[in-house]
């Protein structure tokens, strides 16, 4: 019986298990590669071949997740999808919207690699192979327990990360063997707002747990909350325009909750147009709304008093092209369009025609990584290239960081501790620093954790004090103390000089400040990279 990580190993994106056990094999997610040399990555050959993989379980519908999912149908994947009905549907929103969009980009690159003589670009697949992909899905409900593949026994258990996110635990059979792997998926936090509460699981050998925020804290939903209602009633102060970059699922409906409950208490006008000008996002929500019964009590409790929780006064779901634009004359309205960092979507042309005026209001509500636009308007620059041309920010800047989907530290932690039989943590799905402080953090509650590197085989055996050894014996990157210990410091002094950024923005500061100690971070995290990397 043996685990092999393919994705997801020292970083967020990509996530990819299989597990071997019996001559069968079952992958744990086929997610796309995110960032940094994506295309290349995206495109590289697996490391199984797709016809050989018996069935595949699917933790939830991001494309971190999922996004590869259509390229090993295409590959020749012949199995079955096994997901819960939510994330059965809300795949089908994010293949098509995936597809259609790599189609566009492949044709534009075509274009331009003709005029150099250069090769044609072909999409990494097409609307038909993510078609044929959606018709192997087959939807499974919460805390059954099935047998996707002989010696194969599957449960999916509430994450509470988006609707129908699930843990999965797996018990594997091998010549009168027997063994159980945990997979995390994604974890929400232990309080949730709209999705159930994580559920706790008490027993596994092996447990496969993401680390995105294992060396951070998120604000209280109390603090987030207050912080998001000063921020827009300010912005709806005067005749501004607020516009809110959302990603399509989950953080578009909580946004429309948090708008929906502002209204309840009087803090808005019901007056003001909420243009929610997102299709994908309009599909992902009929989507929520299908399947309350799997919200959190705090939504039931709305349901119960016959409020619709994702449907503010004056929402306006925006469909056309030309609908989207006419909101450009609209003096007045709260704007929700993707993409959520800004680099695509509908949010870029309500940028363009609104940056440079100074009672617009942008409230980012969700990470922007490095590149996108999002992440330069946040680290402040003062001109940037929307669309093709050179805008000015004059428009106020809010970032709203407490909204997260995600477990952070505390959380983890707490989620791991309640495992009482000491299976052996690999801690996978996170950025370096933060897998090997949650590491780190686990062992020193007295269990045994790995940070596993990409293609890292593990053997998977009862969880005893003498198979944990053997199984760590398995060459991994643990990085010894003082190496550790200086990566741990140079985190910690970079999550300050950032907090300090922040408050910077906050009081107004927009000059020098701000560009130094954005510096100072990127030299903070050059740093930690070489102190980690053994020369
Ligand atoms: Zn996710
Ligand atoms: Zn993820």
């Amino acid at each position: 019986m043996r685990l092999r990580i393919l994705g997801a190993a020292e970083e967020v994106t990509g996530s990819n298990y299989l597990i071997e056990a019996g001559g069968r094999r079952v992958l744990v997610d086929c997610g796309i590669f995110q960032g940094r040399d994506e295309d290349r990555r995206n495109r590289e050959p697996f490391a199984f071949v797709p016809s050989g993989i018996d069935a595949i379980l699917l933790t939830h519908a991001h494309m971190d997740h999922s996004g590869r999912i259509p390229l090993l149908v295409k590959q020749g994947f012949k199995g079955r999808i096994l997901a819960t009905l939510p994330t059965t549907e809300l795949c089908e929103v994010l293949w098509q919207d995936s597809a259609k969009l790599m189609k566009e980009e492949a044709e534009w690159r075509t274009k331009k690699n003709r005029r150099k003589g250069l090769e044609d670009v072909e999409p990494l697949y097409g609307l038909e192979d993510a078609q044929s992909a959606l018709a192997m899905l087959s939807a499974i409900s919460y805390d059954d327990v099935f047998e996707p593949v002989p010696g194969f026994r599957v449960r999916f258990r509430d994450a509470g990360h988006i609707l129908g996110s699930a843990i999965i635990e797996v018990w594997l059979k091998e010549e009168g063997r027997e063994a159980k792997v945990v997979f995390s998926g994604d974890l929400g936090p232990q309080h949730t707002v709209m999705e159930r509460n994580p559920a706790f699981i008490e027993d596994a050998d092996v447990v496969v747990v993401e680390s995105t925020y294992g060396n951070r804290l998120h604000k209280s939903n109390d603090e987030t909350r207050a912080e998001f209602r000063d921020v827009m009633k300010t912005a709806l102060r005067g005749r501004s325009k607020v516009l809110i970059p959302t990603f399509a699922v989950d953080r578009a409906q909580r946004i429309l909750y948090e708008l929906t409950l502002m209204q309840q208490e009087g803090l808005f006008k019901d007056g003001i147009p909420v243009f929610f000008d997102s299709p994908m996002g309009v599909k992902a929500t009929e989507i929520y709304k299908a399947h309350m019964s799997l919200m959190s009590a705090e939504i039931q409790e709305q349901l119960r008093h016959d409020v619709d929780p994702y449907t503010p006064s004056g929402l306006k779901y925006v469909e056309s092209v030309d609908d989207s634009r006419a909101i450009n004359d609209v003096p007045s309205a709260i704007v929700m369009a993707g993409s959520g960092m800004c680099n695509g979507g509908r949010i870029v042309h309500h940028l363009k025609h609104n940056l440079w005026k100074d009672n617009t209001h942008v409230v980012f509500v969700g990470y922007q990584a490095q590149g996108t636009l999002g992440r330069r308007l946040v680290e402040g620059e003062k001109t940037v290239r929307v669309a093709g041309e050179e805008v000015e920010v004059k428009a106020t800047l809010h970032t709203i960081n407490g909204f997260s989907a995600h477990a952070d530290r505390d959380d983890l932690l707490t989620w791991a501790s309640n495992f009482s039989n000491s299976p052996l943590f690999v801690v996978t799905h996170g950025e370096p620093i933060s897998a090997e402080s949650l590491a780190e953090a686990i062992r020193s509650q007295g269990q045994s954790a790995v940070v596993p590197v990409i293609g890292q085989e593990i053997e998977i055996r009862p969880a005893t004090p003498e198979t944990r050894t053997e199984t760590l014996a398995i060459p991994c990157r643990v990085p010894t103390a003082p190496c550790l210990e200086t990566v741990k410091v140079l985190g910690e002094i970079s999550t300050l000089v950032s907090s300090l950024r922040e408050k910077a923005s906050e009081i107004g500061e927009t000059g020098d400040v701000i560009s130094l100690l954005v510096s100072t971070r990127t030299l903070l995290e050059t740093a930690r990279e070489r102190a980690r990397k053994p020369s």
